[in-house]
């Protein structure tokens, strides 16, 4: 009995398979969580988000900001990370972002995000996994002195 396995970058069954049914339909069906949902839309942390499916890195903690929409936003994507696409769903124009490389879906690029660039990347917290960065300076909560 021979199955053979090709290997295929447009296979999704490779990226999918460590997900969620929820990341899954995100991802790969292209749907949205609901708004205030994210696990990452308050997240202060500094780090690197990655696409949840294929762990490149997309997007850096600094270039994170509120835009109180309801869903992670960054102002900037790092270089190469992300895959353009018009869409053209709903009977607007917007941009859809994808992954670069496992063309998930992540979420939608808007031109009315803070400076200095002026975009405004609305991410779905399903579609992104986050790596900590080690700290380089000590707790700020261990700094409190009592003086006699
Ligand atoms: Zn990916």
């Amino acid at each position: 009995m021979t199955n053979p396995k090709i290997h295929d970058d447009n296979d999704n069954d490779d990226f999918a398979s460590h997900l969620t049914p929820e990341q899954i339909d995100v991802c790969f069906n292209g749907g949205t969580e609901p708004p205030f949902s994210g696990k990452y839309l308050d997240d202060k942390r500094k780090g690197t988000y990655i696409c949840v499916a294929c762990f490149k890195p997309l997007f850096k903690s600094d270039t994170k900001f509120d835009s109180g929409t309801g869903w992670p936003s960054f102002f900037r994507a790092i270089d190469g990370a992300i895959f353009y696409n018009q869409d053209f769903s709903h009977g607007m124009e917007r941009i859809e972002v994808q992954c670069s490389r496992c063309r998930s879906h992540l979420g939608h690029m808007f031109d009315d995000g803070p400076a200095p660039t002026g975009r405004r990347y609305c991410i779905n917290s399903l579609s992104l996994g986050f790596i900590g960065k080690k700290s380089d300076n000590p707790s700020p909560d261990t700094t409190e002195k009592s003086s006699s």
